[in-house]
């Protein structure tokens, strides 16, 4: 595959394509102009969506940990992904609840 990156300006008809993100299994639009390689995790090479900051950050496959029953380090970040956090900072939020204090970097 060619990784080669156009700035299209135009925006004629289109046909929007979507996949589904790998870890949050949000669905994902993929705009025409794009040419640029879709993000793809290293661990489970799936593709993932580029808005959040936690999928890019962790492997964190929903449906493959659901099916491990949620075990594993990286378990702990799914209440977190499936309340909606899109950052790591979020997620800590989440995770710790709101006692979670010393969590906070200001
Ligand atoms: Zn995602
Ligand atoms: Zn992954």
């Amino acid at each position: 595959m060619a990784e080669l990156e156009i700035n299209d300006p135009f925006h004629g008809s289109r046909v929007i394509p979507s996949y589904t993100c790998a870890h949050c299994s949000d669905v994902v639009l993929m705009r025409p102009e794009r040419t640029r390689q879709r993000t793809r995790c290293m661990k489970c090479m799936g593709y993932i969506c580029e808005k959040k900051e936690l999928c890019r950050v962790e492997c964190t496959p929903i449906h493959k940990l659901a099916r491990d029953h949620f075990e594993g380090p990286r378990a702990r970040l799914v209440p977190a992904i499936m309340s909606g956090a899109t950052t790591l900072e979020e997620a800590e939020r989440i995770i710790l609840g709101p006692d979670g204090q010393q969590a906070r970097r200001s």
